[in-house]
């Protein structure tokens, strides 16, 4: 029994900076992808010549929440298209990929685990009857293909085998009937042992494997909590374990595992995919509700607020494949690139550098984050405030509202009209050192509860006190966290924009290739340990680069750091000595999804 169950887009809305930043999303690339990046415009999944495996589903993931979390009529009727040409093509048998039925063995069923959560995840949003049927048809025909051992899981689906499992919960509930369970066994029986591999995570293997892939990595995190109420609960899959071990040899100050793109150790300057942010901020959010937990939800905010702004352009129109924490340049590597698996474009902001993975992956990240802000009981008069981002919630028993600029700020206002007796409970971060209620100091607790009587409405004020804050990091580093969001020291640079047609796809404003290239320094240490925080009004652009909304000044010192052995444009892993060079200055920190260039792992003197 899930402690947890989240709301859909019809109840649940984005509000204050959420929204913009939703708004920003769809006038950017999201909103755009279908008009004109060939692998979703013209996918043979809606009858075209281009891409028919992975790249429309992961789109729609994010494309059609997103459509339907801002009311916004164009996007929902192009999301229907494709939703109807998808329809249209599945076979009587049930069969609902793209290709020949002769190439059905030789086809990597990811793909079709993959449209079974978006179709899932449409259903929610739209209510479109044909959905339950389509979706009962298509996974009934991949269990009767699967049970005669006409396939066999491979590649992808085999290490992905857990994504069906969005789709067979629905089914499940729905229709109760003994194949669907009996699928589920099967998928875990055939699919990757994942706790088998964890040896393997302690240090970078410098080869790709998919058993150490961070996005499969970032997926898998959910695998357990997201197939128990079909399989039972399984302690060798258990998140909270698994996670410890990658964080433990792969963290990062933000909360991902670096991979660039497969587990790379604790190193401030190997990269961490775009596509892993979104899976594990996906997996986070199904942990949360399903095992009640309230660190998931710690863990989803460090990304949310960090890894996923510090790696995706202002405007939303351009993203990196790889992010850094300690990233002085994001220029193409002329020759071996840093990274120990991937391509020497990935660190560019552009349209699909490296590979077109995250060009249609990221777009889930925001909008299944905005839908994670309240969560419900099961009858829905029990309400948890998981993730406080300013929404307004509107079911049938309570209209709630939350009026806030956290993370930049610490105080949260919810107004609450409730239609039956409502229990409206507030998460309280671990971080929070002082709590206050409608101005009165209270003691600080998990979590605060409110009993609202039906036809009455009240408005509650809480104040959060938190301190700015370093952190350990490996190598004797030190990073800032100010609450959920981690600071780093921005370095100036100049944007050189690249546009050009490689492969038939085109770069063009804004949707071009850029590079950043800095124009300042970024050689310093802490000598201070005093850390003070500025407010500054929250932006249009909520983690805008040319105006942060919290800034920390701290003293710093210049220091000998030096580049990586063979670069100039990657600082050395760690300084070359923590020798002051030039006397103290007051430096601003500012959000990492502030700055993307940026030192975020820096020495204290
Ligand atoms: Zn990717």
């Amino acid at each position: 029994m899930d402690a947890w169950k989240f709301y859909t887009s019809k109840e649940l809305k984005p509000e204050g900076w959420l929204y913009r930043q939703l708004r920003i999303q769809a006038d950017g690339l999201s909103g755009n992808l279908d008009k004109m990046w060939r692998d979703v415009r013209d996918s043979a999944w809606i009858g075209g010549p281009a891409d028919g495996w992975e790249r429309v589903p992961y789109w729609l993931d994010g494309f059609v929440p997103l459509a339907y979390l801002l009311n916004d009529a164009d996007m929902t009727q192009r999301a229907k298209r494709y939703i109807d040409g998808i329809l249209e093509r599945q076979r009587p048998d049930g069969w609902i990929c793209p290709g020949r039925e002769e190439d059905i063995p030789s086809f990597d069923t990811w793909a079709l685990q993959l449209m079974s959560k978006v179709l899932t995840v449409y259903y929610d949003c739209s209510s479109d009857e044909r959905i339950p049927d389509a979706l009962y048809r298509m996974m009934k025909n991949y269990y009767d293909r699967l049970a005669s051992a006409e396939i066999r899981l491979f590649g992808w689906g085999k290490f992905r085998w857990f994504e069906a499992f969005v789709a067979l919960r629905f089914l499940d509930e729905r229709y109760g009937e003994d194949w669907i369970r009996d699928l589920g066994r099967i998928l875990k029986e055939q699919g990757a042992d994942y706790p088998s591999f964890e040896p393997r995570w302690h240090t970078p293997l410098n080869v790709w494997t998919l058993e150490t892939h961070i996005v499969n990595l970032g997926m898998m995190l959910k695998a357990e909590a997201l197939c128990r109420p079909l399989l039972g609960p399984d302690s060798r899959m258990d998140a909270t374990v698994l996670q410890r071990s990658l964080e433990a040899f792969n963290g990062t100050p933000v909360g991902l595992f670096t991979g660039d793109e497969c587990l790379a150790g604790l190193s401030p300057i190997q990269g961490s995919e775009l596509c892993s942010v979104a899976e594990q901020m996906y997996s986070y959010e199904w942990l949360m509700a399903v095992t009640g937990d309230p660190v998931w939800a710690e863990r989803l905010e460090l990304l949310a607020f960090n890894a996923l702004p510090g790696t995706i352009s202002d405007d939303m129109w351009t993203h990196q494949y790889l992010q850094m924490s300690n990233q002085i340049s994001c220029t193409k590597f002329p020759n071996k690139a840093v990274y120990r698996t991937n391509g020497g474009e990935s660190g560019l902001f552009g349209l699909e550098p490296n590979y077109g993975c995250c060009t249609a992956n990221f777009n889930q990240a925001w909008p299944k984050f905005a839908l994670s802000a309240f969560l419900h009981d099961g009858t829905g008069r029990k309400i948890l405030s998981a993730v406080p981002v300013p929404s307004g919630l509107h079911t049938d028993k309570a209209d709630v509202t939350l009026q806030t600029d956290y993370p930049f700020r610490t105080s949260l206002v919810y107004t609450v009209r409730a239609k039956e007796d409502i229990s409206l409970e507030v998460r309280v971060p671990s971080f929070v050192k002082r709590l206050s209620v409608d101005g009165k100091r209270v003691v600080k607790q998990e979590s605060l509860t409110f009993a609202i009587p039906a036809g009455t409405e009240r408005t509650i004020r809480i104040d959060y006190g938190i301190e700015p804050e370093f952190v350990n990091r490996p190598y004797d580093l030190k990073s800032v966290r100010y609450g959920s969001l981690v600071f780093s020291l921005p370095i100036p640079y100049q944007t050189r924009k690249l546009e050009y047609e490689r492969d038939g796809v085109e770069r063009k404003f804004p949707y071009c290739d850029y590079e950043l290239i800095r124009d300042g320094d970024w050689a310093f240490a802490f000598s201070s340990m005093q850390l003070n925080v500025h407010e500054a009004p929250v932006d249009r652009i909520p983690f805008s680069s040319e105006h942060p909304p919290v800034r920390i000044e701290v003293g710093m010192r210049p220091i000998p750091w030096g580049m990586e052995d063979g670069y100039d444009t990657v600082c050395a892993k760690t300084p070359q000595s923590r020798m002051p060079i030039g006397p103290e200055a007051g430096m601003e920190l500012v959000p990492y999804g502030c700055a993307k260039l940026r030192m975020t792992e820096i020495p204290l003197i």
